[in-house]
Protein backbone atom coordinates (compact mmCIF):
# COMPACT_ATOMS: atom_id res chain seq x y z
CA UNK A 1 0.00 0.00 0.00
CA UNK A 2 1.13 3.21 -0.83
CA UNK A 3 1.96 5.37 1.88
CA UNK A 4 0.87 8.80 2.25
CA UNK A 5 2.13 12.15 1.35
CA UNK A 6 4.46 13.52 4.37
CA UNK A 7 4.86 17.77 4.04
CA UNK A 8 6.70 19.80 6.26
CA UNK A 9 6.94 23.87 7.78
CA UNK A 10 10.20 24.35 8.98
CA UNK A 11 10.44 27.84 10.47
CA UNK A 12 13.30 28.80 12.38
CA UNK A 13 12.84 30.43 15.75
CA UNK A 14 14.76 33.68 15.16
CA UNK A 15 11.68 36.05 15.10
CA UNK A 16 8.06 36.18 14.89
CA UNK A 17 6.07 34.70 11.91
CA UNK A 18 5.59 37.39 9.61
CA UNK A 19 3.12 37.23 6.49
CA UNK A 20 5.97 35.63 4.44
CA UNK A 21 5.79 32.60 6.82
CA UNK A 22 1.80 32.61 7.40
CA UNK A 23 2.18 32.26 3.13
CA UNK A 24 4.63 29.08 3.46
CA UNK A 25 2.35 27.60 6.03
CA UNK A 26 -0.89 28.20 4.46
CA UNK A 27 0.57 26.58 0.99
CA UNK A 28 2.15 23.85 2.85
CA UNK A 29 -0.97 22.66 4.92
CA UNK A 30 -3.22 23.40 1.20
CA UNK A 31 -0.72 21.16 -0.34
CA UNK A 32 -0.91 18.46 2.33
CA UNK A 33 -4.75 18.27 1.67
CA UNK A 34 -4.77 18.45 -1.81
CA UNK A 35 -2.31 15.39 -2.20
CA UNK A 36 -3.74 13.66 1.02
CA UNK A 37 -1.35 13.98 3.07
CA UNK A 38 0.09 15.37 6.53
CA UNK A 39 2.45 18.19 7.75
CA UNK A 40 4.96 17.89 10.25
CA UNK A 41 6.51 21.03 11.93
CA UNK A 42 9.66 20.82 12.73
CA UNK A 43 11.82 23.82 14.11
CA UNK A 44 15.13 24.64 12.78
CA UNK A 45 17.56 25.70 15.81
CA UNK A 46 20.28 24.61 15.25
CA UNK A 47 21.50 28.54 15.44
CA UNK A 48 21.49 28.77 19.04
CA UNK A 49 22.79 32.12 19.10
CA UNK A 50 20.12 33.59 17.18
CA UNK A 51 17.51 31.16 18.07
CA UNK A 52 15.66 31.76 21.70
CA UNK A 53 12.47 29.71 22.78
CA UNK A 54 10.45 32.68 23.17
CA UNK A 55 10.11 32.57 18.79
CA UNK A 56 9.59 29.02 19.54
CA UNK A 57 6.90 29.31 21.61
CA UNK A 58 5.26 32.11 19.33
CA UNK A 59 5.46 30.32 16.23
CA UNK A 60 3.32 27.34 17.74
CA UNK A 61 0.85 30.01 19.01
CA UNK A 62 0.72 31.54 15.49
CA UNK A 63 0.30 29.04 13.60
CA UNK A 64 -2.40 27.44 15.89
CA UNK A 65 -3.88 31.34 15.56
CA UNK A 66 -4.08 30.34 11.66
CA UNK A 67 -5.69 27.19 12.13
CA UNK A 68 -2.94 24.87 11.29
CA UNK A 69 -1.60 21.31 13.92
CA UNK A 70 0.77 18.72 12.88
CA UNK A 71 -0.29 14.96 13.86
CA UNK A 72 3.27 14.29 15.79
CA UNK A 73 4.97 16.10 18.57
CA UNK A 74 7.21 19.03 17.04
CA UNK A 75 10.70 17.84 15.62
CA UNK A 76 13.77 20.14 17.37
CA UNK A 77 16.59 20.38 15.39
CA UNK A 78 18.36 21.43 18.13
CA UNK A 79 17.63 17.76 19.58
CA UNK A 80 19.40 16.10 16.24
CA UNK A 81 22.72 17.36 16.73
CA UNK A 82 24.13 13.36 17.52
CA UNK A 83 22.70 12.42 14.03
CA UNK A 84 24.21 15.11 12.11
CA UNK A 85 27.52 14.62 13.48
CA UNK A 86 26.69 10.84 12.51
CA UNK A 87 26.30 11.96 9.20
CA UNK A 88 29.14 14.00 8.79
CA UNK A 89 31.35 11.57 9.97
CA UNK A 90 29.92 9.24 7.05
CA UNK A 91 31.10 12.02 4.83
CA UNK A 92 34.45 12.99 6.33
CA UNK A 93 35.12 8.92 6.30
CA UNK A 94 34.60 9.38 2.47
CA UNK A 95 37.38 11.60 2.48
CA UNK A 96 34.78 14.11 0.71
CA UNK A 97 35.16 16.86 3.76
CA UNK A 98 37.88 18.72 4.01
CA UNK A 99 38.65 21.34 7.37
CA UNK A 100 38.10 24.96 6.17
CA UNK A 101 40.29 28.04 8.44
CA UNK A 102 39.31 30.75 6.58
CA UNK A 103 37.27 33.40 8.00
CA UNK A 104 34.55 35.01 6.10
CA UNK A 105 36.67 37.90 5.58
CA UNK A 106 39.24 36.17 3.54
CA UNK A 107 36.63 34.39 1.41
CA UNK A 108 34.95 37.44 0.71
CA UNK A 109 38.68 39.18 -0.63
CA UNK A 110 39.62 35.96 -2.19
CA UNK A 111 35.87 34.80 -3.39
CA UNK A 112 35.95 33.24 -7.34
CA UNK A 113 32.92 34.70 -7.57
CA UNK A 114 29.27 34.42 -6.18
CA UNK A 115 27.26 31.58 -5.77
CA UNK A 116 23.65 30.97 -6.60
CA UNK A 117 22.30 33.34 -3.44
CA UNK A 118 25.17 36.08 -4.87
CA UNK A 119 27.13 35.35 -2.03
CA UNK A 120 30.87 35.30 -2.23
CA UNK A 121 32.06 31.89 -4.13
CA UNK A 122 34.68 30.27 -1.85
CA UNK A 123 38.23 29.69 -3.93
CA UNK A 124 39.10 26.53 -2.54
CA UNK A 125 42.33 28.15 -0.11
CA UNK A 126 41.72 24.94 2.17
CA UNK A 127 40.97 22.35 -0.27
CA UNK A 128 44.84 20.99 -0.75
CA UNK A 129 46.51 22.09 2.25
CA UNK A 130 48.88 19.11 2.99
CA UNK A 131 47.96 17.04 5.55
CA UNK A 132 51.08 18.15 8.30
CA UNK A 133 49.42 21.89 7.89
CA UNK A 134 46.05 20.59 8.37
CA UNK A 135 47.17 18.66 11.33
CA UNK A 136 49.12 21.54 12.48
CA UNK A 137 46.53 23.85 11.80
CA UNK A 138 43.85 21.62 14.09
CA UNK A 139 46.25 21.47 16.94
CA UNK A 140 46.95 24.64 17.39
CA UNK A 141 42.77 24.73 18.18
CA UNK A 142 42.30 26.88 14.89
CA UNK A 143 38.61 27.47 14.47
CA UNK A 144 37.22 25.26 11.43
CA UNK A 145 34.13 24.28 9.00
CA UNK A 146 34.08 21.55 7.18
CA UNK A 147 33.83 21.67 3.15
CA UNK A 148 32.83 19.62 0.65
CA UNK A 149 34.72 18.80 -2.43
CA UNK A 150 31.92 19.17 -4.33
CA UNK A 151 33.27 18.57 -8.12
CA UNK A 152 34.67 14.64 -6.98
CA UNK A 153 31.68 14.51 -4.67
CA UNK A 154 29.25 15.06 -7.97
CA UNK A 155 31.68 12.77 -10.13
CA UNK A 156 31.18 10.07 -7.92
CA UNK A 157 27.08 10.75 -7.58
CA UNK A 158 26.84 11.30 -11.29
CA UNK A 159 24.25 13.47 -12.82
CA UNK A 160 21.26 14.34 -10.59
CA UNK A 161 18.10 15.59 -10.80
CA UNK A 162 15.19 17.39 -8.73
CA UNK A 163 11.95 16.81 -9.99
CA UNK A 164 9.30 19.13 -8.87
CA UNK A 165 5.57 18.90 -8.57
CA UNK A 166 2.90 21.15 -8.34
CA UNK A 167 -0.68 20.83 -7.28
CA UNK A 168 -2.00 20.16 -10.46
CA UNK A 169 -0.32 16.95 -11.00
CA UNK A 170 2.08 18.30 -12.97
CA UNK A 171 5.90 17.25 -12.59
CA UNK A 172 9.51 18.94 -13.96
CA UNK A 173 12.59 17.69 -13.89
CA UNK A 174 15.62 19.94 -14.22
CA UNK A 175 19.36 18.30 -13.66
CA UNK A 176 21.01 19.40 -10.54
CA UNK A 177 24.47 21.84 -10.30
CA UNK A 178 25.81 22.10 -6.85
CA UNK A 179 29.17 22.75 -8.45
CA UNK A 180 27.51 26.28 -8.27
CA UNK A 181 27.67 26.36 -5.05
CA UNK A 182 31.47 25.60 -4.75
CA UNK A 183 32.77 23.48 -2.14
CA UNK A 184 29.83 24.62 0.38
CA UNK A 185 29.79 24.55 4.13
CA UNK A 186 28.62 21.14 5.47
CA UNK A 187 29.20 21.48 9.34
CA UNK A 188 29.94 25.15 10.58
CA UNK A 189 32.74 26.36 12.68
CA UNK A 190 29.32 27.14 15.27
CA UNK A 191 27.47 24.20 15.57
CA UNK A 192 27.89 20.73 14.29
CA UNK A 193 25.81 20.97 11.13
CA UNK A 194 24.86 23.46 8.58
CA UNK A 195 21.30 24.06 7.47
CA UNK A 196 22.02 21.60 4.14
CA UNK A 197 23.30 18.97 6.07
CA UNK A 198 20.57 19.22 8.80
CA UNK A 199 17.55 19.50 6.42
CA UNK A 200 18.91 16.65 4.06
CA UNK A 201 19.01 14.47 7.34
CA UNK A 202 16.05 15.50 8.59
CA UNK A 203 13.32 15.48 5.39
CA UNK A 204 14.63 11.69 5.57
CA UNK A 205 14.00 10.90 9.11
CA UNK A 206 10.77 12.52 9.01
CA UNK A 207 10.07 10.17 5.84
CA UNK A 208 9.07 13.72 3.95
CA UNK A 209 8.13 12.42 0.54
CA UNK A 210 7.31 16.47 -0.96
CA UNK A 211 9.49 19.06 0.22
CA UNK A 212 7.25 22.59 0.13
CA UNK A 213 9.42 25.72 0.60
CA UNK A 214 10.23 29.33 -0.85
CA UNK A 215 11.45 30.11 -4.18
CA UNK A 216 14.65 31.55 -2.13
CA UNK A 217 15.27 27.85 -1.53
CA UNK A 218 15.12 26.55 -5.10
CA UNK A 219 18.75 26.48 -5.63
CA UNK A 220 19.79 24.80 -1.97
CA UNK A 221 18.06 22.21 -3.69
CA UNK A 222 20.94 21.20 -5.67
CA UNK A 223 23.31 20.82 -3.15
CA UNK A 224 20.32 18.38 -0.64
CA UNK A 225 20.39 16.32 -3.23
CA UNK A 226 23.85 15.77 -3.70
CA UNK A 227 24.19 15.27 -0.29
CA UNK A 228 21.14 12.91 -0.50
CA UNK A 229 23.00 11.22 -3.03
CA UNK A 230 26.36 10.82 -1.13
CA UNK A 231 24.42 9.34 2.04
CA UNK A 232 21.85 6.97 0.69
CA UNK A 233 18.50 9.27 1.43
CA UNK A 234 15.92 9.05 -0.52
CA UNK A 235 14.89 12.19 -2.94
CA UNK A 236 11.67 14.14 -1.83
CA UNK A 237 9.66 15.60 -4.40
CA UNK A 238 10.03 19.86 -4.29
CA UNK A 239 7.34 22.78 -4.90
CA UNK A 240 9.13 26.01 -4.47
CA UNK A 241 6.33 28.66 -3.79
CA UNK A 242 6.46 32.70 -4.39
CA UNK A 243 8.14 35.08 -2.38
CA UNK A 244 5.67 37.52 -0.66
CA UNK A 245 7.55 40.12 -2.23
CA UNK A 246 4.75 42.82 -1.29
CA UNK A 247 2.00 42.66 1.16
CA UNK A 248 -0.06 46.17 0.27
CA UNK A 249 -2.32 47.17 2.42
CA UNK A 250 -1.43 44.19 4.81
CA UNK A 251 0.87 45.82 5.78
CA UNK A 252 0.66 47.77 9.42
CA UNK A 253 1.85 51.54 8.35
CA UNK A 254 3.54 51.94 11.42
CA UNK A 255 5.84 48.50 11.14
CA UNK A 256 8.77 48.65 8.29
CA UNK A 257 9.68 45.51 7.93
CA UNK A 258 6.67 42.30 7.08
CA UNK A 259 3.84 42.31 8.99
CA UNK A 260 3.81 39.97 12.53
CA UNK A 261 1.01 38.19 12.58
CA UNK A 262 0.93 39.02 16.47
CA UNK A 263 1.00 42.81 15.33
CA UNK A 264 -1.69 41.78 13.15
CA UNK A 265 -3.78 39.71 15.61
CA UNK A 266 -3.22 42.73 18.08
CA UNK A 267 -4.65 45.49 15.02
CA UNK A 268 -8.12 42.86 15.21
CA UNK A 269 -6.98 40.79 12.13
CA UNK A 270 -8.79 37.80 12.19
CA UNK A 271 -7.04 34.08 11.05
CA UNK A 272 -9.75 34.22 8.35
CA UNK A 273 -8.78 36.98 7.29
CA UNK A 274 -5.43 36.41 6.84
CA UNK A 275 -6.72 33.43 5.39
CA UNK A 276 -8.31 35.31 2.47
CA UNK A 277 -5.61 37.81 1.86
CA UNK A 278 -3.25 35.38 1.44
CA UNK A 279 -5.68 33.54 -1.11
CA UNK A 280 -6.09 30.45 1.45
N1 LIG B 1 14.31 26.90 8.11
C1 LIG B 1 14.25 27.44 6.78
C2 LIG B 1 13.69 28.84 6.85
O1 LIG B 1 13.08 29.20 7.84
C3 LIG B 1 13.40 26.63 5.84
C4 LIG B 1 14.04 25.37 5.49
C5 LIG B 1 13.37 24.55 4.41
O2 LIG B 1 12.16 24.64 4.22
O3 LIG B 1 14.07 23.78 3.80
O4 LIG B 1 13.87 29.57 5.90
Amino acid sequence: MASRPVLRFAPSPNGRLHLGHAYSALFTWAAAEALGGVTLLRIEDIDTARCKPEFDAAIIEDLQWLGLSWPEPVLRQSSRFPAYAAAADRLKATGLLYPCFCTRKEVAERAAGVDPDGKPLYPGTCRNLSPEKRADLMAQGHPHQWRLRTNEALALAGPLTMTSFDLTGERSERQVRPQDWGDAVIVRKDTPTSYHLAVTVDDAFQGVTHVTRGMDLYRATDLHRLLQALLDLPAPLYCHHKLMADEGDLKLSKSRGSAGLKDLRAAGWTSDEVRRRLGF
